[in-house]
């Protein structure tokens, strides 16, 4: 409803001055402030993307770029989405030096190894807020005040937990933040990237002075609306206890697979996870069968990312964390969101203990049909 004026009647660039013009412009702006008041700083920047991807890319080379005279370091949590992993392997191919942190078994990162890998030529420490995989919560907060005591910046990919998780990016000390719009409810192919203010970083795309000359290219207006209208949404769904009834609906769902289902591990951090995920392992199935079988019974389930979907390596996530190859194997991940139903519940309860029985009889245990990778960089 907000997006549809911006594609029918409302056609004005928000670079024009005329009045179609500033109608697109303060549009925009609007949606500015709401995101950057959401994220607990008024008087940030907010760079508005082609989505987290393009957020991620434009913190982590953009920092990395703009501040190569200070030093070449970057540390990076060997659990990062592939959109960090990836900038971080461009720059290395520049010249600079990345380390990873390990994370334990769990998926929260070693702090204290952390603290030691830090050296005088770090520039940047980029530590996810949750992870998309398992959904585990990192410390970032302490990250980051380890980060600000060296005087290093701080980033954090926080496309998964922006709107299910508190973030105040002052109170956490957060210097860049990345948001996607599609995460909260809103259009696929926008998103943002928060700037402490003062923060420079060098710009990925050459042209037109836009988004305070951060960003080159005409703002896409009906979806940076869009992504306004979710955040709304996002915002009274937040105070309706929207995220404890979806938190209650996976712990029903994870309690009903514990009983109904043998040889199932769950994946991530018991508690410091984020409330709509379950990673689950079926022992003795292989993940991209679970998927397919499962969707022929209309339940929708992702192995590893859904950016490394059609990857045949194993998810570096899983890898990271130090699982068992079979572990790694027979897992796949549910997703719940605002629209899940405790019906739906009931019947993914009901469907899916015959159909892992079915699978077992058919591929039976000890699956190892698939590659290890190079650590710990996976799929696309
Ligand atoms: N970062 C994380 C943690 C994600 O989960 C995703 C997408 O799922 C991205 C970045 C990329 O965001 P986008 O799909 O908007 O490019």
């Amino acid at each position: 409803m907000a997006v549809a004026p911006y594609l029918m009647e409302k056609f004005g660039n928000a670079s024009s001055l005329h009045s179609a013009g500033r109608q697109a412009r303060s549009a925009i702006e609007a949606v500015r402030g709401k995101l950057l008041s959401a994220l607990g700083d008024p008087s940030g920047e907010l760079i508005f993307t082609s989505g987290g991807t393009e957020a991620d890319n434009l913190a982590v080379k953009g920092v990395g770029r703009v501040l190569r005279w200070k030093g070449d370091h970057l540390i990076l949590s060997s659990v990062e989405h592939s959109a960090v992993l990836h900038s971080a392997q461009s720059l290395v191919e520049e010249g600079f030096k990345v380390t990873f942190v390990p994370v334990n078994h769990e998926g929260v990162v070693d702090v204290e190894a952390l603290k030691r890998l830090i050296t005088p030529q770090t520039v940047l420490i980029s530590v996810m807020h949750a992870n998309n995989e398992v959904g585990t919560v990192q410390p970032i907060g302490e990250i980051a005040k380890i980060a600000h005591d060296k005087e290093i910046l701080f980033h954090t990919d926080a496309v998964q937990s922006f709107g299910k998780l508190k973030l105040n990016v002052r109170e956490i000390g957060a210097d860049l933040v990345s948001v996607s719009a599609h995460k909260i409810g809103g259009p696929k192919g926008v998103g943002a990237l928060y700037l402490r203010q003062g923060v420079a970083l060098k710009p990925l795309l050459s042209g037109g002075p836009h988004e305070h000359q951060h960003r080159a290219g005409t703002e896409g207006v009906p979806g940076i609306v869009g992504m306004g209208a979710a955040l709304e949404v996002t915002l009274k769904e937040q105070s309706n206890g929207t995220l404890e009834r979806i938190t209650h609906l996976r712990d029903r769902l994870e309690k009903g697979l514990k009983e109904s289902v043998s040889d199932l591990h769950i994946n991530g951090h018991p508690t410091q996870r984020l409330g709509g995920t379950l990673n689950v392992t079926f022992l003795g199935c292989s993940g991209e069968t679970l998927l397919m079988a499962f969707d022929l019974s209309d339940i929708c389930v992702s192995t590893g990312s859904a950016c490394s979907s059609g990857s045949t390596q194993p998810s570096h996530v899983l890898v990271a964390m130090g699982l068992p190859s079979q572990r790694i194997e027979g897992s796949i991940r549910f997703s719940l969101g605002w629209g899940t139903t405790e019906e739906e519940i009931q019947e993914c309860l009901r469907r899916i203990p015959p159909i892992v029985e079915r699978i077992r009889k058919v591929e039976g245990k000890g699956l190892s049909h698939r590659r290890t990778v190079p650590f710990p960089i996976g799929g696309q």
